[in-house]
């Protein structure tokens, strides 16, 4: 009977040591983490995308994306996660949560552009917009008519029609705190296409793509070229082309993320005689209170931990127009640079420590 009392107990308890072993591991997520990237091949299964004479887009953008992971495996501290790695059909708000539940780093989809006239081509790199734009809405409909084919589109993407435009009014939830990392990415794939694809360049563009929205990290889309276009979809079905285009894409998530390591190292080294902590040192006996600001957004969401990937104590303050997102609240400053170190390894790039004293807040 006694043993059977333990064993109630242990099954009893067993969930709260997880629990608080996760809250510990959150705690102590090394900042030498892998960096994860998750790549998604756009369409597939029974949505061949775009088809132009006997080409179809879910073929051209996994093949790319199979090249670019081929090309980030070879890194020991990247983790690549694929959406599909076949000719299968995925909803897109299940691509989203690969990448939310793997906590990644960066969401970068891979498709190909269509056209009804043949003279349109030329790549470009699309981040989730923040305001309605009727501006290239032909892509982005067709992008997100995807959904038509999936069960249920209505209950999964709130009412969301992807052929009526006044859809995407409804403007964007988590991503807009992402917005300047998704813009730094797609700018540095777009840099690369004009260096050594040479293709017409349309840049870094904006809309209410479905896949960006529902992702909760930096997310790019990326159209590689239009298979509408002859000289183009001979580029894109070539070993060479493929090649290329594979490689600005890898050399542009590479320069992101040395960027975003240089980041880190800044609040790492404490010596460091550029940091910001260096150079405004505080008392130690100060009543002063540290926080983290990680976000400032137009956008008003709780403040709570899992819409801030799982943060510690977050809190909000409105401004005028503008709410800013803390993380913490310590009187220890080396804490105090331990969340900023932890806020920038969850992506949050340009987080920096707040201090509050006689009840105002300065950046330090
Ligand atoms: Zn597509």
């Amino acid at each position: 009977m006694k043993t059977k009392i333990y064993l109630f107990i242990a099954l009893l308890t067993a969930p709260l040591v997880l629990f608080a072993s996760a809250i510990n591991s959150l705690e102590t997520d090394p900042p030498n983490r892998k960096f994860k990237v998750v790549l998604d091949a756009g369409h597939g299964g029974k949505d061949p995308g775009y088809t132009h004479a006997g080409v179809n887009e879910k073929d051209v953008a996994l093949k790319v994306m199979l090249a670019i992971g081929k090309k980030l495996e070879q890194h020991s501290d990247i983790e690549v996660l694929y959406t599909r790695k076949s000719d299968v059909f995925i909803e897109l708000a299940d691509r989203a949560k690969v990448a939310n539940k793997a906590d990644a780093d960066l969401f970068v989809s891979i498709h190909c552009n269509g056209f009804h006239k043949e003279q349109a081509n030329g790549n470009e790199t699309w981040v989730l917009g923040l305001r309605r734009s009727t501006e290239n809405l032909d892509v982005v409909m067709k992008e997100n008519s995807v959904i038509l084919l999936e069960d249920n589109y209505e209950e999964n993407y709130n009412g969301f029609d992807p052929n009526d435009p006044s859809s995407y009014a409804t403007s964007v939830l988590t991503q807009e705190i992402n917005m300047e990392d998704s813009i730094d990415l797609a700018a540095q794939i777009q840099n690369n296409f004009a260096s050594k694809v040479r293709r017409t360049n349309r840049g870094v563009k904006q809309n209410v793509f479905l896949v960006l929205r529902e992702t909760y990290m930096p997310s790019v889309l990326v159209e590689l070229g239009f298979i509408t276009n002859n000289s183009e979809r001979k580029y894109l079905t070539s070993g060479d082309g493929q090649q290329s285009v594979a490689e600005s894409i890898y050399d542009g998530i590479m320069s992101y993320k040395q960027n975003r390591d240089i980041n880190i190292s800044d609040v790492s080294d404490g010596s460091s005689s550029t940091s910001a902590v260096a150079v405004d040192p505080i008392p130690s006996n100060s009543s002063a209170v540290y926080k983290v600001q990680i976000a400032a957004s137009s956008k008003s969401l709780a403040p709570k931990s899992n819409n801030f990937k799982k943060l510690p104590s977050i809190s909000k303050e409105k401004e005028g127009d503008i709410y800013r997102y803390f993380t913490g609240e310590t009187s220890s400053l080396k804490k105090a640079s331990e969340l900023r170190e932890q806020a920038i390894s969850k992506g949050y790039k340009t987080a920096f420590i707040v201090i509050i004293e006689n009840g105002t807040r300065r950046r330090l």
